[in-house]
């Protein structure tokens, strides 16, 4: 046996026998991790505890910026496994640090925030709190950023860098993701990595694309105020009602005969409040809705075009508006960067299986994950909860959603895998993706 392959045979013998050891590894030792972390996080302790953990959670849903009680068991699970935290960041935001506490550094990314919503689920564990629900499944993503703190914390020696697990608050439209990097969250931060959890796809699968994974967003309210009186001498009023309706039926020609058909973009016009007696004309109408695009330029040109078209438009009907835009709340395009794209590919198809890495099309839902990705290097990718033979889980948002608790390792497994190998890999995979920063919104 010559030295050299005396020596791989020790490194095979220490990657295998002792707690993976994760420097210089060659390929397919890099290839083992995704697998090993997976079996790590499916042993029933583990995967029990953030079972446990996720019902917690669930019993007691608390909505944007009010997740204290969330906030404060995450910090109690983190202290139990020794690892230091900042807090708060944004109200309730706590982030964690595994490895070495020196660059580079990857950050891994859960919301905890519910919906103002009543759980119709019978079940144990169902929500304590009447009209909020986590029906988004962000108590899974919680539980599955803390199993993932377990890997890493297992295996911090051998980090070649830190990991940032970043619990965020406030994602279901208050924009928690930008006040934490108004906090500073982002400093030293090269590359972050998110998933949400699908009823789209199997248990056990991932779907993801390069480029625009999610839409940019904006939502617009409108005020179309005309003459209110009786309903039976119009010609004493000015009926805002009418002017509305021809808004309504306006705004839809934009996407329709002024957009790129091969731009995907949305108006919907979902709120529509105006009169309140079968013989009165109203004084004024009040609609709103939201407007989505794959690029800023089409996203700001929407937002243009729907003014114009509500102000003018109500004036043909001899009536004023006024139009919101709420535009601290205007959601960016998701991007996933290309490089990182490549990234996942090779860990989530070192663990699952190339068949079980789906690609997908792009959503016109939104996330404000994109606050994070158009600053730095970023991932978004949803996992599967599909299983028949278990029952049918309901799309995200429904009072009678619930969550696959059998795929909470495969989420943990893959975040401490992609971060792992992220830091690792990170001289070529920062020289490529610092190059690959969109610069979108
Ligand atoms: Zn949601
Ligand atoms: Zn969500």
């Amino acid at each position: 046996m010559g030295i050299c392959k005396f020596v791989s045979v020790i490194l095979i013998f220490t990657l295998f026998c002792l707690p993976i050891s994760i420097y210089s590894l060659s390929s397919t030792e890099l290839s083992e991790i995704p697998t090993n972390f997976l079996n790590y996080a499916q042993k029933p302790e583990l995967a029990k505890w953030m079972v446990d953990v996720r019902r917690k959670i669930h019993e007691n849903p608390e909505l944007g910026f009010e997740e204290f009680e969330t906030s404060k068991l995450i910090r109690e699970e983190l202290d139990e496994m020794g690892i230091v935290y900042k807090h708060p960041i944004a109200v309730t935001g706590v982030i964690g640090y595994v490895g070495s506490g020196e660059p580079p550094f990857v950050a891994l990314r859960a919301d905890m925030d519910a919906l103002p919503l009543q759980e119709m689920v019978e079940w144990d564990y169902k929500s304590k709190i009447p009209g909020k629900m986590h029906a988004c499944g962000h108590d899974a993503h919680v539980a599955m950023l803390l199993g993932a703190a377990r890997i890493l914390q297992n295996h911090r020696q051998e980090l070649k860098g830190t990991v940032a697990l970043f619990f965020q608050p406030a994602e279901e439209g208050a924009g928690g993701s930008k006040k934490m990097i108004e906090a500073g969250a982002l400093q030293n931060i090269d590359a972050i990595f998110a998933l949400h959890v699908t009823a789209r796809i199997r248990a056990g699968s991932v779907s993801t694309r390069p480029g625009p994974i999610l839409a940019g967003c904006g939502m617009f309210e409108a005020v179309i105020s005309g003459k209110g009186g009786h309903a039976a001498i119009p010609q004493h009023t000015i009926d805002p009602i009418l002017a509305a309706s021809n808004v309504v039926l306006s705004l839809q020609q934009l996407v329709s005969r002024e957009a790129d058909p091969l731009d995907s973009q949305v108006v919907t016009v979902a709120k529509f409040h105006g009169g309140g007696a079968f013989n009165v004309i109203p004084d004024s109408v009040t609609i709103g809705g939201t407007f989505r695009a794959l690029s800023k330029e089409s996203l700001v040109n929407l937002m243009h075009r729907i003014e114009q078209v509500i102000v003018a438009q109500a004036a043909v009907n001899r009536c004023n508006a006024t139009v919101d835009f709420f535009e601290d709340d205007l959601y960016s395009v998701t991007y996933n960067n290309e490089v990182l794209h490549q990234h996942f590919i090779n860990v989530a198809g070192d663990m699952l299986g190339a068949e079980r890495v789906q690609d997908m099309k792009t959503i016109m839902g939104s996330e404000d994950f994109s606050f994070f990705s158009e600053q730095i290097p970023g991932y978004f990718f949803f996992l599967g909860m599909k299983n028949e033979s278990l029952r049918k889980f309901e799309t995200a948002h429904s009072p009678y959603f619930t969550i696959n608790e059998g795929v909470l390792s495969y989420g943990a497994a893959l975040h401490a895998s992609l971060a792992t190998r992220y830091l690792l890999e990170f001289e070529a995979l920062s020289h490529l993706s610092k190059r690959n920063v969109h610069d979108e919104l």
